[in-house]
């Protein structure tokens, strides 16, 4: 079939709803935004706050200086710990340092953190579904170390070896593909019959909605543009999906400006998304650059509603109420450039 011209292709564009920004993100992004305006700068952050490129420099040019580890901040200075978690290793340097802590991590990464606490404490082995080398892995491998097996895919299961196969529990990242840890999961208990299931489902709410939208319109899409970063997880998950499911083709992008013009020839349909940690003005400039280019209808494809709020971390709240009041304490979210 020969394509039709550019100009008589018939454009539009499908929006994934929801996209961007998850609770546990916003929570993060505003911590280092509050911390900087009670403390003021510098105030240091144990790796990138969260994983966009955006947010990081943002904040940056705010004030905020992103370190590697610990060993980094001068003693006695603030840092934040990230919203992916960090390991109890951690928490005992940045003690040994005099350091003020502040932990960002998400509360549902918290609550895999104490899943693998509470597991090995019963002397379960722990299959942890997620990527070696993630951050959220380290942390939450961090709490259990003696008790975890990692598992990354499904091609890993044959692999596995565990003490007792009548003692064995998986938990997994946040982010990951839904489709893919179930895969692993299933494969996972042809070996161990006896597997048990997390508490509740690991992979979180915002992780999921994202993938569902996705899959909703992937089938109607010629291109998928997934705004996000390279190491951010959910971002690279949804352009899997897409793929997967029946997207001609799929990118990633931090901006608009990476949208290559060759992408869209012969391209009528184009799916429009973005990772847990990207502020929606990024979005805006995406949508902006297709309008720019005959894509300017423009359909939202809504999987989901979202209204999930995490409060502030309490020494945020703490040092907030000490300065502003009860109320003033209460109001979390300022119009930032970042929102
Ligand atoms: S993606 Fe999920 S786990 Fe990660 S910060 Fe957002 S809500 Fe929390």
């Amino acid at each position: 079939m020969t394509a039709l011209p550019a100009d008589q292709v018939s454009k539009r564009v499908l929006l994934a709803a929801p996209r961007g920004y998850c609770a546990g993100v916003d929570r993060a992004v505003v911590t280092v935004e509050k911390a900087l305006d009670l403390y003021g700068p510098p105030i240091y952050v144990r790796k990138q706050i969260v994983h966009n490129k955006h947010v990081v420099r943002t904040l940056e040019k705010r004030g905020a200086i992103f370190v590697e580890e610990t060993d980094e901040v001068p003693e006695g200075a603030t840092v934040i710990f990230s919203a992916h978690g960090v390991s109890p290793a951690v928490h005992l340097e940045a003690e040994a340092r005099q350091l003020k802590t502040i932990d960002a991590t998400c509360p549902l990464v918290t609550k895999v953190h104490r899943e693998a606490v509470r597991f090995a404490k019963e002397d379960y082995d722990i299959l942890l579904i997620g990527h070696e080398g993630h951050e959220e892995v380290e942390g939450t491998a961090g709490e259990a170390p003696d008790h975890i097996v990692l598992v990354q895919n499904p091609d890993e299961v044959d692999d596995v070896e565990v003490r007792d196969p009548d003692k064995v529990v998986w938990l997994s990242q946040t982010t990951l593909s839904v489709d893919e840890t179930m895969e692993t999961v299933r494969r996972l208990r042809e070996r161990f019959p006896a597997l048990q299931d997390p508490p509740s489902d690991d992979i979180c709410y915002a992780t999921q909605n994202r993938q569902v939208a996705v899959k909703q319109m992937a089938a109607d899409c010629d291109l998928m543009i997934v705004v996000g970063s390279k190491n951010s997880s959910n971002s690279v998950r949804l352009v899997e999906v897409a793929l997967d499911h029946g997207s001609q083709a799929g990118h990633l992008v931090d901006y608009a400006d990476e949208i290559d013009e060759a992408w869209l020839e012969g391209v009528s349909t184009v799916g429009v998304t973005s990772g847990a940690s990207v502020p929606e003005i990024l979005v805006r400039d995406v949508l902006q650059f297709l309008a720019d280019r005959g894509y300017e209808d423009v359909k939202p494809i809504t999987a989901a509603e979202e209204s999930l709020l995490f409060a502030l971390p309490h020494e945020i709240r703490r040092d907030l109420k000490a300065r502003d009041g009860v109320e003033a304490a209460k109001i979390r979210h300022d119009a930032g450039s970042l929102h």
